[in-house]
């Protein structure tokens, strides 16, 4: 996402900070009660391998920053590669369809085994793109998006972004490039493909 990395283990980390409701005036009963609804509500993990034809697995966690869910893509202590999704239960069933895949094209596309790029550098935003853009290409193709379902990630992620401090141009690109995406009729595939070869990488 833009400007939200994290580095840890030395790894590529590529987080998707997402809004959250927070029941923060109910008791404790009920927020209990209200976790417990949400999390029924949780999206099905994607299918998703990396570009190596490993298969990715996704996780969830608690971890981070209360209420507000993101996700993760990592090689995990084994070697596996993972998704984290954190917190996901705070977030709009879409939202946590967009991040899933804008993590597991993190994997798809080779950026989880390649140097961490200097963080909101050109590199860096680059590849948050191409991940947003194979993401809601997949939402579309494979989920039968429509526009209500676009402007409920658009929306999720000009908020979220808003609260975490980003300036207005940068959510205003970012958003920019999600809507071009989706009005492009290429596939997530296409632009997989094209990535992995201009990174010298063998295509599945
Ligand atoms: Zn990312």
């Amino acid at each position: 996402m833009t400007g939200i990395v994290q580095t840890a283990i030395g790894q590529t980390v590529v987080v998707v900070m997402s809004a959250l409701v927070v029941a923060a005036s109910t008791g404790s009963a009920g927020a209990q009660q209200d976790n417990a609804a949400k999390a029924t509500d949780l999206a099905p993990v994607p299918v998703c391998s990396n570009n190596k034809g490993e298969p990715v697995q996704f996780s969830m966690t608690d971890r981070g920053r209360p209420g507000l869910a993101a996700g993760m893509a990592i090689r995990d202590g084994s070697g596996k590669p993972v998704v984290l999704r954190f917190n996901f239960a705070s977030a709009p069933r879409e939202f946590q369809q967009f991040i899933d895949r804008h993590e597991c094209a993190h994997h798809q596309t080779g950026d989880v085994d390649r140097p961490v790029p200097p963080r909101n550098g050109p590199e860096y935003l680059r590849n948050e793109s191409i991940s947003d853009c194979v993401a809601i290409r997949r939402l579309r193709d494979e989920e039968g998006f429509n526009n209500k379902a676009f402007e409920k990630v658009t929306a999720t992620l000009r908020t979220d972004m808003a609260k975490i401090g980003f300036p207005d141009s940068s959510i205003a690109s970012r958003i920019l490039n999600i809507s071009g995406c989706f009005k492009n009729p290429a596939s997530a595939g296409d632009l997989i493909r094209r990535v992995l070869q201009e990174r010298g990488l063998p295509v599945q």
